[in-house]
């Protein structure tokens, strides 16, 4: 196969072959697709094999890939100059539509990715504070920061990795992990070391361990608790938002006000744009107004800024009911053909996102998220790319669906899971 010889020549050149670790298969095992081209709800891979796609490029591709009013905002902003390092029209519009659709949003600075918007909320949380110490949960994913690599999710959970090997243990000290849902422990910590404590950082609806909903009221007690203490609250919605809904986890939730909020993902339409956005007050503490420094040669980049700004445009509100439809029905089959073939297994969900853990019993954090037969996921998912389905390669990835994925496509899906859900129930 040629991909074979690809992965070869590409181990040759690029650690791992990879330019982002989770792309390797190390989990399921084989060797990775390589991607030439998608539209829609499908991905084609080098050899001309066509796949449905349940990554959406890990969740930007909410409209589904190439979409062709994005693509031509992206061809017209790309006839009007590369990058200007300089302000731009297009910013102020797409700040503006955030905003309107994410009320604590109140000033929006643009980064790169989504990695640089929860590192930078930090540095501001601290700035603001004069205190060092964050508080991150154990499983949740906020990008390769030094101070967020602790018991990270994602591609670290993938790998089963404590963390990482170059963080100083300065860095990692200043990072205090606790357990998801469990705000008792969390209290604990306030109660030893609130006064050190400049932020809790969490994803408004984890999904980097899988999908693991907050328990109800669980991010308002953050609100409170934070609050009471001088801390801030950073709500990462670099996942969640513009894709479970027009204001991301927060307008499905509400109720409470994060000091800082962070996107990335959908808010960028596929090219590489993330944002932080708070608080006025907080947010005038970023240079040039304020004393905590941060900066970008492509921040704003004005091909990104078109694609997140068409991006908006389009996902209005039939794009999140047909997501919502479609996410509703692939559960539904998904537990049909897993039950069928007496695999265990838990599909949580958190609006239209949702995974599957080969497991029994619900999953409130990241101890329960790593209690699942990977291996049954291993062959689930290799049955599902034979058959022409290409699923996160990871059990503890959120599946991905679009306003792509048709009748056409969801058959296929369908079409394909009995024989996958058997090939889990055997080893
Ligand atoms: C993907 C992700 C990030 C990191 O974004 P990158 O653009 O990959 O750096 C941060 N937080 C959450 C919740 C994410 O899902």
């Amino acid at each position: 196969m040629a991909e074979v010889t690809l992965f070869s020549r590409a181990k040759e050149i690029i650690p791992g072959g990879v330019s982002s670790p989770v792309r390797a298969f190390g989990s399921v095992g084989g060797d990775p697709v390589f991607i030439r081209e998608a539209r829609g709800a499908h991905v084609v891979d080098v050899t001309g094999r066509d796949f449905v796609d349940l990554v959406c490029s890990w969740g930007p591709a909410l409209l589904g890939h190439a979409h062709p009013e994005v693509v031509e905002a992206v061809r017209a902003a790309a006839g009007r100059g590369l990058s200007f390092g300089a302000p731009t029209l297009a910013e102020v519009e797409l700040a503006e539509a955030i905003r309107a659709r994410v009320p604590a949003a109140e000033q929006v600075r643009f980064v790169s990715t989504g990695t640089e918007a929860t590192m930078t909320a930090i540095r501001l949380a601290r700035g603001a504070t004069g205190r060092d110490a964050i508080v991150k949960f154990a499983g949740c994913y906020h990008g390769h920061s030094d101070a967020l690599l602790a018991a990270a999710g994602s591609g670290v959970a993938t790998q089963g990795l404590p963390g990482s090997a170059g963080v100083t243990a300065a860095a990692a000290g200043d990072t205090i992990v606790v357990e998801y849902n469990d705000l008792d422990a969390l209290t604990r910590v306030f109660d030893e070391a609130g006064d050190r404590i400049a932020a809790v950082i969490t994803e408004a609806a984890p999904a980097n361990m899988g999908v693991v909903p907050p328990a109800p009221g669980f991010n308002a007690a953050l609100r409170e608790l934070t609050a009471r203490h001088g801390a801030l609250l950073i709500v990462d919605e670099v996942l969640t938002g513009f894709r479970v809904g027009p204001g991301g986890w927060l307008g499905l939730e509400g109720g409470y006000q994060p000091d800082i909020v962070t996107f990335g993902k959908v808010v960028g339409g596929g090219m590489p744009l993330a944002a932080l956005a708070g608080r006025a007050e907080v947010m005038q503490l970023l240079a040039p107004v304020g004393p905590v420094y941060q900066a970008g040669t492509l921040s704003g980049n004005p091909l990104a800024t078109a694609a997140g700004f068409a991006t908006l445009r389009l996902a209005d509100d039939a794009v999140y009911a047909h997501v919502d439809r479609r996410s509703v029905e692939l559960q539904a089959a998904v537990a049909e053909a897993l039950g069928a073939a007496s695999v265990p297994h838990t599909i949580q969900a958190a609006g239209n996102l949702f995974s599957v853990f080969f497991r029994e019993g619900a999953v409130a954090n990241y101890e329960d998220a790593k209690d699942q037969d990977t291996e049954a996921f291993a062959r689930f998912f290799h049955a599902l790319l034979d058959d022409g389905v290409a699923l996160p390669p990871s059990a503890f990835e959120a599946w991905f669906l679009s306003a792509a994925h048709d009748d056409e496509a969801m058959g296929r899906i369908t079409d394909a899971l009995p024989r996958a859900a058997r090939a889990a129930a055997h080893s």
